[in-house]
C-alpha cells in the first residue's frame, strides 16, 4: 500500500471495510469507482470505463457518475441486488491539511431503500433477519425502513417454514448470522430473489431497548437486534421513527406454506409473475398506496378468531349498505397521501417543504373522513371514526407556516409565509424595498441623462449594474459612473450608491434564506413529535382504505357474506372462483355447490381433462382464504368452518428453479400436507401421481387418500383421473365420489362444468371416440377390454395391474387428441373428406 498515492491508500482503507458494496467515492463532482467496482459498474450501468495512474502498479480501471444524477444510477445497482456505499468528503476541501478526509456516510442496500423514487408506492420494502435458536426454532425479524414499523415471528418447525414464511413477502434483503450454513444459504437464494447480508452482533443496545419492551422472550430481542445492528451499520444515523417492536403470533393466523402460496396465485401468478390474474389483483380496490400495502399484509396472515373476522365482515357490511358515503369516504381518502412513508421521512430528516404540504393536504381531509364515519349505521365503522385524532394542530402550524407551492429544494427559501416570523418579515421588506429602490434609480438615471434605452441589471458575478448602450455614451456625465464591464455595444457601469444598496439587498436576501431554512427546520421537528399520532393515523386510514375496498369489490361483483361454521361443515351454494370469472368476460362462469358436512372429508374428483376440477378445488380454498380475512366471497351463500392451514398440490407446477423432478416437487408438496395438516386443515391435491407410471402412481394416489381418512380428517378434495380409486367410496365412510360431466350435444363434446354427486362416467374416453368416428371394430374391442377391466373390479384396485397390460391412461394428451380429431373430422365432412386415413387410427390403437 506505501507504494499508493495518498488518495489511493484512503480509498483501500476505505474499500476494505465496504468489499461486498460498490464504493462510490466521492471526487469533486463526481462518485468514481477503481478496480473491480470500476469495470463491474461500467458493465452495469453502462458507462464509459477509463484508467488513472495507479502509480506502481501502472494504470487501474477507473470510472465515475456525476454526483447530481447519481440517484439514478444507485437506484439502478440497488434494484439489481448490489449495495452501495457512499463515501463523501467530510471536511472542507479548502482547509483540509493533505488528503480531505472521508467517510462512509451511508450504505444503500435492497432492504433499506429510503428514497422515494426507488420505491414501489403500494409495496413495502423489508428487510428480514433470521436468527437460529436451534436446528429447528428461528426468529425472523422484519423491518420496514421507510415506514418505520418492525416485527418478529418465531419459528418452531424447521426451516423450511421460514422460507415459506418469506415467500411472496416483500423482502428484498434478509440478514443472517455469518455461521447459518451453506444449505440454508442455498435454500434462502433459491427460493426467494433477495439480496443475503451478514451481522453477527445480536446484543441488546440500551438506547433502544424501549422498542423491544413488548417482546418476552430473549430470542425475540436478539432476533430485533440482529436486524438493528445491521441498519445502524448501514444507515449510520438516529432512527427515531421506528415503532415498537410487534410480535406476530403465527398461531393466530392461518397458515400457508410456500407452495399453497405460490399454487394459489394469491399475490402472483405463477408463470408469469405480476399481480394481473392473482386474487391480489381482483381483490384490490384500495385508493392509496399505504391501503395497497395494508391489503397485502391481510391478505397474507388471514385470521383465525371469528370474532375480529365477524367485526371486518360488520365493516365491511357497513360499507356495503350505504353506497353514497362510502362513495364519500372514497373520494376523500384519494387526497390522503402516503402518511406512513411521509412520517418516515419526517424522521429520517428527508422531507422537503413539498412533503409537508402533501402531509397538511392530507391532513385536511380527515375531519371529513371522521365525519362521515359518524353518519353510518355500522357501530364498528363509526368507532373507527371515533378513534380518529384528526392532528388538526399539525394542520394548522403547516398552513401558518409553509407556503402553497414551495420550490423542491429546502435550501434557497420560497419556502415560509410571510407574517409567519416577525424577522423574516423584516428582511423581506428591506429586499424588496431595496428593489422598489433600484426600480426608482432607473428612472431618475433616464431622466437626468436622457438616455431612454438606459436599464439597471443584475447578475451573479457583478451584481446590480447600469447598461448604456455605446450609441449613447457621449450623454454620461464624467465622474459619476465606474466602468465594470465592456460588452460589444453596450458599456456596464456601477456607482458608490448602487452597490451600497445592492449591499443591503444581497445580504437582506442571504439572510432571508438562512432564516427560512432555519424555521423550515424547526416546522420539521414540531412534525417530528408527532410521528407516533401520524403512525397511527396513518394505520387507521389504511385499514378504512382497505375495508371501503372489500365492500366495492364485494358489491362490484356480487360477493356474499359467509357465516362461520362452528363444526367443521362446509355449505356453499353457487360458489364461483373470483379470478377465473374475472378473465373470463363475456363467457359466464357456472356457479357450483360445495356441500361437506360433517360427515364428509374427502370429495373424490373424477372427469375429462378441462372440464373445471382444479378450477373448482381452487375456487374452494380462495373462497376460504377471502372469508377469513375479512371479505366477503363468490357465492350466493356461504357457510364456511375456519382453516387452520391451507395445503395444495395443484396443476403440474415444474420446480425449475430447484432443479428437482416433477414427481419429486409433488411427492414434496404432499408430504408437506401430510405431516403438517390437522383435521382443521383444508387439503387439495389434484392428480396426484401423474408424475410417474401408471401403477405406481396410483398406489400413491389411493394410499394417501387413505392416509388423509383414517389419520388426518382434513377436508380433502383430490382429483384423479384414475378412475379405479372411485371404488374407494365403498370402503372409505367419510369419502364421496364427485365428478364433472362433459356431455354430448349435437355431436359435440359439450364442457358444462358442473359438479355433481357419484363417479365420472368411465366409458367417457369410448364415447369420445365414438364421436370421432373411429372404427367400429376399433370401438367394439375397447368396450370388450373395458368390460374385462370392470369385471376385476371387486379385486384390488392395484392387482388389476396383471390383466390389462394396456389399460389406457386417460391423460391429457389423450383426451385432447380425440377432442382436436373431432373437431377436425367434422370440418373434414363437411369438405365431404373421409374422415380419418388408418394410420392413425393404427397409432391410437396401439
Ligand atoms: P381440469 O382441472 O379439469 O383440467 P380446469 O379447472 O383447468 O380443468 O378448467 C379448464 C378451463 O375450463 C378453465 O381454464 C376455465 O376456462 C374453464 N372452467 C373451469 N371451471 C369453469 C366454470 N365453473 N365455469 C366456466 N368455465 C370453467
Amino acid at each position: 500500500m506505501a507504494k499508493q498515492t495518498p488518495m489511493m491508500q484512503q480509498y483501500l482503507k476505505i474499500k476494505s471495510q465496504y468489499k461486498d458494496a460498490f464504493l462510490f467515492f466521492r471526487l469533486g463532482d463526481f462518485y468514481e469507482m477503481f478496480h473491480e467496482d470500476a469495470t463491474k459498474a461500467a458493465q452495469e450501468l453502462e458507462i464509459t470505463l477509463t484508467s488513472r495512474d495507479g502509480g506502481e502498479n501502472g494504470r487501474i480501471p477507473m470510472c465515475g457518475v456525476p454526483f447530481h444524477s447519481s440517484k439514478n444510477y444507485i437506484k439502478t445497482l440497488v434494484e439489481r441486488g448490489y449495495k452501495v456505499a457512499i463515501c463523501e468528503q467530510v471536511e472542507d476541501p479548502r482547509v483540509a491539511k493533505g488528503v480531505v478526509k472521508r467517510e462512509v456516510v451511508q450504505l444503500i442496500t435492497p432492504g433499506t431503500v429510503m428514497e422515494g423514487t426507488m420505491l414501489d408506492e403500494g409495496e413495502n420494502n423489508f428487510l428480514a433477519a433470521i436468527t437460529p435458536l436451534d436446528e429447528q426454532q428461528f426468529i425472523i425479524a422484519y423491518n420496514d425502513l421507510t415506514t418505520g414499523e418492525s416485527s418478529v415471528a418465531h419459528i418452531r418447525d424447521g426451516f423450511d417454514s421460514v422460507v415459506s414464511e418469506l415467500f411472496n413477502r416483500p423482502v428484498k434483503e434478509i440478514v443472517i448470522p455469518s455461521s447459518l450454513g451453506e444449505e440454508k444459504e442455498t435454500q434462502l437464494t433459491d427460493r426467494l430473489s433477495v439480496t443475503l447480508s451478514y451481522e453477527d452482533q445480536e446484543e441488546l443496545l440500551e438506547g433502544y431497548a424501549h422498542l423491544t419492551e413488548g417482546l418476552k422472550q430473549d430470542g425475540l430481542k436478539r432476533g430485533f437486534f440482529r436486524l438493528f445492528h445491521y441498519l445502524q451499520r448501514t444507515q449510520k444515523r438516529s432512527m427515531d421513527h421506528l415503532k415498537p417492536v410487534q410480535y406476530i403470533e403465527l398461531m393466530n393466523y392461518m397458515k400457508l406454506d410456500l407452495y399453497s402460496k405460490r399454487n394459489l396465485e394469491l399475490m402472483e401468478t405463477f408463470r408469469k409473475g405480476g399481480k394481473k390474474g392473482s386474487l391480489l389483483w381482483v381483490l384490490d380496490h384500495t385508493v392509496t398506496a399505504m391501503g395497497a400495502r395494508h391489503l397485502k399484509k391481510w391478505l397474507e396472515r388471514p385470521l383465525l378468531n371469528p370474532d375480529d373476522i365477524q367485526s371486518r365482515y360488520n365493516q365491511v357490511e357497513g360499507f356495503l349498505n350505504q353506497f353514497f358515503e362510502r362513495e364519500m369516504i372514497r373520494e376523500a381518502l384519494k387526497s390522503v397521501y402516503d402518511l406512513e412513508r411521509l412520517a418516515g421521512r419526517v424522521a429520517y430528516g428527508n422531507v422537503n417543504a413539498r412533503d409537508l404540504i402533501q402531509l397538511k393536504q392530507s391532513l385536511a381531509k380527515v375531519p371529513e373522513i371522521k365525519q362521515i364515519l359518524s353518519t353510518f349505521h355500522s357501530e364498528e365503522l363509526k368507532g373507527l371514526g371515533s378513534h380518529i385524532e384528526p392532528l388538526q394542530e399539525v394542520y394548522e402550524m403547516l398552513d401558518e407556516s409553509i407556503k402553497d407551492e414551495p420550490p423542491i429544494s429546502v435550501k434557497e427559501g420560497d419556502l415560509i409565509k410571510d407574517g409567519f416570523h416577525p424577522q423574516l418579515d423584516e428582511y423581506r421588506d428591506a429586499a424588496r424595498n431595496g428593489k422598489q429602490w433600484i426600480a426608482e434609480l432607473e428612472q431618475r438615471e433616464r431622466a437626468e441623462t436622457g438616455i431612454k434605452s438606459l436599464k439597471i441589471g443584475y447578475n451573479r458575478v457583478f451584481g446590480y449594474y447600469i447598461e448604456v448602450t455605446k450609441a449613447n455614451l457621449h450623454l454620461l456625465p464624467e465622474g459619476r459612473y465606474e466602468r465594470k464591464q465592456t460588452l460589444t455595444n453596450a458599456e456596464r457601469y456601477i456607482t458608490p450608491e448602487l452597490k451600497e444598496k445592492e449591499t443591503l439587498i444581497l445580504e437582506a436576501q442571504e439572510k432571508s434564506v438562512d432564516l427560512e431554512y432555519d424555521l423550515f427546520i424547526g416546522v420539521r421537528d414540531k412534525v417530528k413529535e408527532y410521528i407516533r399520532p401520524l403512525q397511527q393515523l396513518a394505520e387507521q386510514m389504511s385499514t378504512l382504505d382497505v375495508l371501503q375496498g372489500f365492500a366495492t369489490v364485494s358489491e362490484e361483483n356480487q360477493y356474499t357474506r359467509p357465516s362461520i361454521t362452528p363444526d367443521r361443515s362446509i355449505n356453499v351454494i353457487g360458489g364461483r372462483h373470483p379470478v377465473v370469472e374475472k378473465v373470463m368476460k363475456d363467457d359466464h362462469f357456472v356457479p357450483n355447490d360445495i356441500k361437506m358436512q360433517e360427515g364428509t372429508d374427502v370429495f373424490l374428483i373424477t372427469g375429462p381433462n378441462m372440464s373445471g376440477k382444479s378450477t373448482y378445488m381452487r375456487q374452494v380454498a380462495l373462497t376460504a382464504i377471502m372469508a377469513q380475512i375479512g371479505c366477503f366471497v363468490p357465492a350466493e351463500s356461504a357457510e364456511l368452518p375456519i382453516f387452520d392451514q391451507v395445503f395444495t398440490r395443484i396443476g403440474a407446477a415444474d420446480d425449475l428453479v430447484s432443479g428437482q423432478s416433477t414427481f419429486m416437487v409433488e411427492m414434496l408438496e404432499a408430504n408437506h400436507a401430510l405431516t403438517k395438516a390437522t383435521e382443521r386443515s383444508l387439503i387439495l391435491l389434484d392428480e396426484i401421481g401423474r408424475g410417474t407410471s401408471t401403477y405406481d402412481g396410483m398406489a400413491l394416489a389411493q394410499s394417501i387418500v387413505e392416509y388423509i381418512h383414517e389419520h388426518i380428517h382434513a377436508k380433502t378434495l383430490f382429483s384423479t383421473h384414475y378412475h379405479e380409486l372411485t371404488a374407494l367410496e365403498q370402503s372409505l365412510q367419510q369419502l364421496r365420489n364427485v365428478h364433472v360431466r362433459a356431455e354430448e350435444y349435437e355431436g359435440k363434446v359439450v364442457f358444462l362444468h358442473q359438479i355433481k354427486d357419484g363417479a365420472a362416467d368411465e366409458s367417457y374416453g369410448i364415447h369420445v371416440a365414438k364421436l370421432a368416428q373411429l372404427p367400429d371394430s376399433l370401438l367394439a374391442r375397447a368396450e370388450e377390454l373395458l368390460q374385462q377391466f370392470e369385471q376385476g373390479k371387486d379385486a384390488p384396485t392395484l392387482q388389476r395391474e396383471a390383466m390389462s397390460p394396456s389399460v389406457p391412461e386417460k391423460d391429457d394428451a389423450q383426451l385432447s387428441f380425440f377432442l382436436a380429431k373431432d373437431q377436425e373430422n367434422e370440418q373434414k365432412l363437411e369438405a365431404g373428406q373421409p374422415a380419418q386415413n388408418q394410420e392413425e387410427h393404427g397409432v391410437l390403437s396401439e
